[in-house]
Formats: C-alpha cells, sequence, structure tokens
C-alpha cells in the first residue's frame, strides 16, 4: 500500500454521497466526454507514458483506469443500451467502495500532463476526464483536505498560500526596495496585466523582480493588480467549479478595470492551461483579452529586438512544464529565449512536448500523502538531466520548480536547478535600447 493509499486508509470513516457523485458523472458526461469513454480499446498504451505508471509498475495508474468511475456510470445511464444492460444486470451502480478505491488515482495519481494523450490511438484526453471526474468526487464528500483548503484559501483570502491584497502591497514594497527594481502594482490604466502565483511571491520572490525588470527594460505599459492578481485555480484543480469561476472573474475584472488588452500568466503551467484554455468556459462569457505566458511574450519581445541577452557559459538543459510546452504550444518559445544565452544547450531525452512531468502538477504538489511517488518521479528527471551531462536545468514553471526543489532535497540530488525568467533577466543586456529594431 502506498503512503497516500494508507494516509486515505487511515483517515476517519467519511460520509459519502454516492448518489451525488453519480449525479455529478451523468450531468457532465456530454457528448464530448461520451466519445472518449466509447473510444478506449483498453490497448493499454498510455501505461508506458504515464510517470506515476513508470515509477511503480503498479497496474491501477495505467491511465485508462482513471476513466473507470465515469464509464461506470456512463455505462449504466447515458450509453447506448444502457436500459438494456440495467435490465440485464450488466451495468451495476457506481459503489462507494469504488468511490474510496479511485480517490487516490483521480487526485494524487494524475497531474493532467496530457503525455497518456500524445500515445492514445484515440487521442483521449485523460487529463480533461481526470478534470471533471475530480467534481463528482468532491459532490459526494471526498477529495484531499489540503488540496480543498488550498481551493477555499484562493477563493476567501486571495490566494492558496494566503496571498492576501495587504501582503501582496508588502510583499511588493520590500521587493521593489531590496532589489531597486519599479514593480507596478495598482497602476490606474495599462496595457497588460501581469499576474502572479503565490508560490512565486512567496518562496520564489526573485521571479517577480525578474519579470518586472524585463517588461520595465521592453518598455511594456505593464501593472499587478490588487482586484485580481494571483494566477494558480485551485478551484479547478480541487473540482470546485464555483472556486474555479470565482478566481477567474477576478481576474478579468481587474483586466476591464485597466483596459488591459494583454493578461500575462507568470511562471506556472496549469495557471496558463486553465485561464488560457478553459477560462473562457468557466467564465461563461468569452474572455475580453489575450492571454499570454510570460514565455510567449518575452519571445515576441526578443522578436521585435526589444530584448537582448549575453551569453552564459555554464552547460543546461530545459525542462518543459507540461502546460505550457505539450499542452500549452510554447515549446519552441522558451528554447528561443534561451537560443544565444545558453552557449552549451542540451536537450534531454525524450524532450519538448514528448518530456516527462515533474509529478506535481495538476494540484499533486499540494498533496502531503503524495510526497513519496513525487520524488520517485523525480528520479525519471535526475536520469535524463544526468544523461545530458548538463549542470543547470531551467524550467519555466514555479510549481515544477518546487516539486523539483523539495525532491532533489529529499533525495540528495545537487543538480542545479533555475528559473528561465531569473535567469534571463540576470544576463539582460542592459546595454542594448529598449527601442524596436528597425524595420528592413
Ligand atoms: S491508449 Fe487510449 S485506447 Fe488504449 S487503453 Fe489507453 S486510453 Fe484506452
Ligand atoms: S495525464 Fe499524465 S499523469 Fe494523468 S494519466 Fe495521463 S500520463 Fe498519467
Amino acid at each position: 500500500m502506498t503512503s497516500a493509499a494508507s494516509a486515505i486508509a487511515d483517515a476517519p470513516a467519511r460520509s459519502i454521497n454516492v448518489q451525488a457523485a453519480v449525479d455529478k458523472f451523468n450531468a457532465l458526461t456530454n457528448a464530448h466526454i461520451a466519445s472518449y469513454l466509447d473510444a478506449c480499446v483498453h490497448c493499454g498504451q498510455c501505461a508506458q507514458a504515464c510517470h506515476f505508471h513508470e515509477v511503480t509498475r503498479d497496474p491501477r495508474r495505467v491511465p485508462a483506469m482513471k476513466l473507470a468511475p465515469i464509464t461506470k456510470v456512463y455505462r449504466r445511464h447515458k450509453a447506448p443500451f444502457a436500459g438494456l444492460r440495467r435490465t440485464l444486470g450488466l451495468a451495476p451502480e457506481l459503489s462507494r467502495k469504488d468511490l474510496e478505491e479511485w480517490e487516490e488515482l483521480i487526485f494524487d495519481s494524475c497531474t493532467m500532463c496530457g503525455r497518456c494523450t500524445v500515445v492514445c490511438p484515440m487521442a483521449i484526453d485523460i487529463a480533461s476526464v481526470v478534470a471533471l471526474s475530480r467534481q463528482a468526487f468532491v459532490a459526494a464528500g471526498l477529495g484531499p483536505p489540503d488540496l480543498l483548503q488550498a481551493a477555499d484559501n484562493a477563493r476567501d483570502r486571495g490566494s492558496p498560500l494566503g496571498v492576501t491584497r495587504e501582503v501582496l502591497k508588502d510583499r511588493v514594497e520590500w521587493l521593489a526596495d531590496e532589489h531597486e527594481t519599479e514593480i507596478r502594482l495598482d497602476k490606474p490604466k495599462a496595457d497588460v496585466l501581469l499576474l502572479i502565483s503565490s508560490i512565486e511571491l512567496m518562496k520564489y520572490p526573485r521571479s517577480v523582480v525578474a519579470m518586472a525588470k524585463l517588461l520595465n527594460h521592453a518598455g511594456v505599459d505593464w501593472t499587478l493588480s490588487s482586484r485580481g492578481y494571483e494566477s494558480t485555480n485551485f478551484g479547478f484543480l480541487a473540482g470546485k467549479p464555483d472556486v474555479a469561476r470565482t478566481l477567474i472573474a477576478r481576474i478579468t475584472e481587474a483586466a476591464e478595470a485597466l483596459g488591459a488588452r494583454t493578461v500575462i500568466v507568470p511562471e506556472c503551467g496549469h495557471a496558463f492551461g486553465v485561464l488560457r484554455w478553459s477560462g473562457a468556459n468557466i467564465l461563461g462569457r468569452p474572455l475580453p483579452y489575450e492571454v499570454r505566458h510570460i514565455t510567449e511574450f518575452l519571445a515576441q519581445h526578443k522578436r521585435d529586438g526589444r530584448l537582448r541577452f549575453k551569453p552564459i557559459d555554464t552547460s543546461m538543459t530545459y525542462h518543459d512544464p507540461c502546460q505550457i510546452s505539450r499542452r500549452g504550444g510554447a515549446t519552441a518559445d522558451a528554447r528561443y529565449l534561451l537560443d544565444g544565452v545558453a552557449s552549451d544547450f542540451r536537450e534531454m531525452t525524450p524532450t519538448g512536448n514528448y518530456n516527462w512531468c515533474c509529478g506535481g502538477g495538476g494540484g499533486v504538489q499540494a498533496l502531503g500523502r503524495a510526497a513519496e511517488v513525487r520524488h520517485e518521479v523525480f528520479r525519471i528527471k535526475m536520469r535524463q538531466v544526468s544523461e545530458t551531462g548538463a549542470a543547470m536545468m531551467v524550467s519555466a514553471c514555479s510549481n515544477c520548480r518546487l516539486t523539483m526543489d523539495e525532491s532533489k532535497a529529499a533525495l540528495g540530488w545537487d543538480g542545479e536547478l533555475e528559473s528561465l525568467v531569473e535567469l534571463l533577466a540576470v544576463h539582460l543586456d542592459d546595454t542594448a535600447s529598449s527601442a524596436p529594431r528597425p524595420a528592413r
């Protein structure tokens, strides 16, 4: 039994509303989701793609297994011939035992990385089914308490780590003084609203300073807003759609008040994925701004000649955050930014859209009971980096960074891990003007 499974087994008996889960599964199974459930041919190819299966070899951690609870409800209630199956006793109802057994698989064993989808011959998006399944588990009264608490903190206090407006103002003031950098907060009008993740503000504050330095140098009209600053969406990760909507509404109201045409998501993969690809659907209307990840935004300014960097000799490799590369589409931008900075750049194998996850996405980083399996997943990354021989691993996600920093400490790995924006800010070519290149 894994530590997560034993933690669940040792928990006091919980009240579980099985009917609420059945109702939620039924409500969420639209034609799009049903097509995934009908399409699985049980070939098992997804097993090799999932880091949780790779490190545990536990057959329950084959990605397709995560479809089981929703498929069971679908077969009994909504699938073709569901009535006949029920009559013949071929479609049992979802049980309390099912929910108890699958809770760990749905919450602790899926980072929603999407790697299984790229090998699936039917292109089944298991990550999106897992996200919906979490809503049904929460409706039943299940879900990891630390993840649920993070979502409630975001709703009630402004961020999962308790970064209230007052904390934001204090931290920004302190960082601006300490680093002698202008960090704009609550500028009345701005073209660009920059978000931060509370992981950055509380654990990696240099990342906030780095973004400010780069945006200032590029001549961007930007600001942070105390009306909407938190980029992470723990409502989405925790299966609480009402919280997810509140958090996106907060960002949208802040952008509208500023008249911002662009919202920049900082170094956080899931924050980008949720706002960019699901934000409008969750909010219930089109987003009145463009959503760009910081790597996309900086790459565009480098292309335009507004940012130039000095080279660094240290050999380095790049860890692709799943939601920024594979699921986000910004795979090339990080490499474009590093081109000319990393004079000795080495790709991992596999890399880019096929890279292995850090093990802490999808809210898994917030789960104390999942620490052991996260560390095992990090062994894949250690091996990958070691094969490159690179002295430094760079990434563009503070959640990946936190996951890997904790695993590094737990496993005693001495590799160097660096943030992309921090690296770029340190190697900014201050002698270059921020004026755009003349058109040729
Ligand atoms: S690879 Fe796709 S079709 Fe095959 S078992 Fe996995 S989810 Fe089902
Ligand atoms: S999305 Fe990633 S973590 Fe989830 S089942 Fe697929 S490969 Fe595993």
